[in-house]
């Protein structure tokens, strides 16, 4: 069997993102802020998309999932008790020679992979934002920017109990920035020192966890492959013993083939009940669940699907990312999942007569109200259709003359540039159907369909 290769080179993607709004470097005209990143008018659609159809997938299908959105500041014990103040930390080595830092672990040789100069012994660097809590910049006052969503969740599983009345198993379901002062960074929005995650932390008897471990991880992996990410960019990778994090007793990354190789994005691990138990000693509280089936006491286990947002927007960028030869040119397009597509529909009229744009115009007024719809009257119709395509919008709407005289339109398919002629009257629902996933060539009475060209 042949390796996969990636499916686009980053230089590529990157370009895009920037040319067409998805992706911009932070504070840009300072110079811009290293590792930061803002997603433009396009980039925020999709990242929208990708959040949504994950609280959907996890929290609104599921009756066994509630959501939570907690604070970024978080009392500075908590991070006592989870370890991270103690073992949040990457192993930091200097070059003597030209001072740049890098991550010992993630070197290959004993040199500066820079200048090739020596390197210093590795410290720890503990990876937690600090900042001050209220006008006296003194150690009392030390908060921590969150380094993961997590413990949001675990100091508020009582509250989830008592007010929700959920038995276990059920899990608990949140997506929240976090920050991670890295020591490298980069490969675009891959590794940033600000990201968003989605988490889950979902709490079972003890016993029942390697059964639910694997489940989130097939789940998990599902998810990905439902949305468009073709399974062969995919893969598990579990981690040996010598790597579990200290509160593991099991974790498999989900990888996808990036540009720069086989990558994590996502972790699952078992946690056994190392938080809750780390949060009864540090708070004093007790967090045990009462099991009214046996009548017993105990702290549950938790399997924990942690993903980036970040990560998950690259990668379903990379895996939409296509070019195809059309006549004389490459067509770029992004093949992205109807759910995901920053803009749903375009409507295209043919001309910028008058009488042609007021019933263009017309038809993205009723189109905007139940999808993100884009309108688009400048240049040639191929070249629109590009601009579209290389966007990733599934339908473009063409309105020309004879639609003022038949009350039809096209819809034209991205992938297939097949386009069928729909009346008026049927071209939301017909829309709607599509995006959705039904039957591309099922047309409405009084449709036709033929190929673009
Ligand atoms: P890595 O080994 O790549 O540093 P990690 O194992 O430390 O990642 P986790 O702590 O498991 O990552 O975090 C869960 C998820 O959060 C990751 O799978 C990733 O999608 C996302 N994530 C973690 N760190 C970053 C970061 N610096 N930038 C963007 N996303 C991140």
């Amino acid at each position: 069997m042949t390796e996969p290769v990636p499916t686009v080179d980053m230089e590529k993607l990157v370009s895009l993102c920037q040319r067409r709004g998805f992706i911009f470097q932070s504070s840009d005209i300072y110079g811009g802020l290293n590792s930061c990143w803002d997603y433009g008018p396009l980039g925020v659609e999709l990242k929208r998309n990708i959040k949504e159809a994950w609280w959907r997938a996890n929290v609104q299908e599921r009756d066994d999932m509630v959501g939570l959105d907690t604070s970024i500041l978080m009392h500075p014990n908590v991070w006592e008790a989870s370890g991270h103040l103690t073992g949040f930390s990457d192993p930091l080595v200097e070059c003597k020679q030209c001072h740049l830092r890098w991550r010992a672990d993630q070197l290959e040789g004993d040199r500066c992979p820079s200048c090739g100069g020596e390197l210093t012994e590795p410290r720890q660097f503990n990876m937690m934002f600090k900042t001050f809590m209220g006008p006296v910049e003194e150690d009392a006052a030390v908060v921590y920017l969150r380094p993961e969503t997590a413990q949001g969740i675990f100091v508020n599983f009582d509250n989830v109990v008592n007010t929700t009345r959920k038995r276990l198993p059920f899990g608990i379901a949140q997506i929240g920035k976090a920050f991670r002062n890295e020591i490298t960074t980069g490969n675009f929005i891959f590794r940033s020192r600000e990201f968003e995650q989605m988490e889950i932390e979902f709490f079972v008897k003890p016993g029942m966890d390697k059964e639910w471990f694997e489940y989130w991880v097939q789940e998990r992996l599902n998810w990905y492959s439902r949305l468009g990410i073709r399974r062969e960019n995919l893969q598990l990778r579990p981690h040996g013993e010598d790597e579990l994090a200290h509160y593991a007793s099991m974790c498999s990354d989900i990888e996808y083939l990036f540009p720069m190789g086989w990558s994590e994005l996502e972790g699952i691990a078992n946690r056994g009940d190392f938080d809750l138990r780390q949060h009864v000693e540090h708070s004093g509280k007790n967090l045990e669940y009462y099991d009214d089936v046996t009548n017993e006491h105990y702290l549950p286990y938790v399997i924990e699907p942690s993903a980036g947002v970040d990560r998950s927007a690259l990668a379903f960028l990379c895996d939409a990312y296509t070019e195809e030869p059309d006549k004389d040119e490459i067509r770029v397009l992004l093949k992205l999942h109807p759910d995901l597509a920053p803009v749903k529909v375009a409507v295209l009229p043919l001309s910028r007569k008058e009488n042609l744009t007021a019933f263009a115009r017309a038809i993205y007024a009723d189109l905007r109200q139940h999808l993100i719809t884009s309108y688009d009257d400048t240049q040639s119709i191929g070249r629109r259709y590009r601009r579209q395509d290389e966007v990733g919008t599934p339908y473009c709407v063409t309105v020309d003359f004879a639609s003022l005289e038949d009350n039809r339109v096209t819809i034209r398919e991205r992938d297939t540039m097949n386009q069928i002629r729909v009346p008026i009257g049927a071209l939301r629902d017909t829309l709607q159907a599509k995006l959705a996933g039904e039957d591309l060539f099922v047309l409405p009475e009084g449709g036709e369909v033929w190929k673009e060209g």
